[in-house]
């Protein structure tokens, strides 16, 4: 048996490495720029061609997921919904549908810990251009205002923002969702197993499964403080290191709490391990928000999925990794 180091993920102060345990065949690796962040696609395939065209699949959806529900790029459906006289239905399409519908029910889940309305208080904190600065006790209750889930709706392939001012982000729960379709059209060309890293979201399938994934602590991001085994699906991590403004030499982080309007507490890390990516990815966004205890929770009351919280106090993972998450084993 063959162990190798496949994959390295660099998210600024957070590291997560994955082994794999067997190759075979062809494979092919690349690392390009998208979605505003860094992606490692591997594949593993019959042939060289195959690989090739395998990598070259998840990027191509990688991109096709960015034109569809970047808020940067003011074409995309998702901005144009933005942009939109409020009330007003907006053909977004199928894709951007079935994100804002798996939105909705995570906010749900999660009592509002994760809410895809968060774009105006994204704004008021300065992630999105201008000079940072604290927000006013006015500003942050007429942003917060905006941040109603209640007043998104959904409906053949259309959506509309009921209040004016109300915008959405996706950047919680998108990168999720591009790695899902990037693996079934991987497997639609013949990919054998793959491991995919999208800034901080990983999946694993086929050949590259039986890995294992080692977190960082937070406070220190050279330290690798646990391994967990990932059989088969998908990681994603969210901490505050990665993006964050500054005010005051004071470090506010791109996760805000939707319920407070203020960013969720840095230090953490909440790594949640699903069978999707599209809820590792959002379910992650949401237990960082909620903390050590509440998140914990939650993430216990959702079938088929576990989790790793890290923070000041030390390592907390959900009951179906005790025993199994160890210590990382130098290498
Ligand atoms: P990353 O983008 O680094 O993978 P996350 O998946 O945690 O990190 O998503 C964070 C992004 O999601 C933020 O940059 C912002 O665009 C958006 N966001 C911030 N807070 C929330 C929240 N509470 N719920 C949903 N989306 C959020
Ligand atoms: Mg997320």
């Amino acid at each position: 048996m063959r162990r190798q180091i496949v994959g390295l993920l660099v998210i600024s102060a957070l590291v997560m490495a994955v082994t794999a345990t067997e190759v075979s065949a062809a494979d092919h690796q690349e690392v390009r720029q998208v979605m505003g962040t860094l992606a490692t696609v591997q594949a593993w395939a019959p042939d060289d061609p195959m690989a090739q065209a395998a990598v070259d699949t998840a990027f191509a959806v990688f991109d096709h997921v960015d034109s569809l529900m970047s808020t940067w790029n003011g074409n995309s459906p998702l901005s144009r919904l933005n942009a939109a006289p409020v009330a007003t239905w907006i053909p977004v399409g199928h894709e951007v549908c079935h994100v804002l519908q798996a939105a909705i029910k995570v906010t749900h889940d999660t009592g509002g810990a994760f809410n895809p309305t968060v774009l105006p208080l994204v704004k008021l904190w300065g992630f999105r251009g201008g000079t940072p600065t604290l927000p006013s006790g006015p500003a942050l209750a007429a942003a917060l205002s905006l941040v109603d889930i209640s007043q998104l709706q959904v409906a053949d392939d259309q959506a509309r923002l009921r209040r004016s001012g109300m915008a959405l982000d996706l950047g919680g729960i998108a990168k999720g969702y591009a790695l899902d379709r990037a693996v079934a059209a991987m497997l639609r060309v013949g990919a054998q197993g793959g491991v995919l890293d999208l800034g901080g979201n990983l999946f694993v399938f086929g050949q590259g499964a039986e890995s294992e994934v080692g977190i960082v602590d937070p406070a220190r991001p050279e330290t690798l403080i646990l391994t967990v085994p990932l059989s088969s699906g998908a990681v994603a991590t969210s901490g505050q290191y990665e993006r964050f403004v500054t005010v005051g030499g004071q470090a506010y982080g791109h996760v805000l709490d939707p319920r407070t309007g203020w960013p969720a507490a840095s230090g953490f890390s909440a790594t949640v391990l699903a069978p999707q990516a599209l809820w590792a990815d959002a379910l992650a966004t949401a237990a960082l928000v909620l903390g050590v205890e509440s998140g914990l929770k939650m993430l216990e009351g959702i079938p088929g999925v576990e989790g790793v919280i890290v923070g000041p106090d030390g390592i907390e993972v959900t009951s179906g990794l005790v025993g199994v998450a160890g210590p990382h084993r130098a290498q």
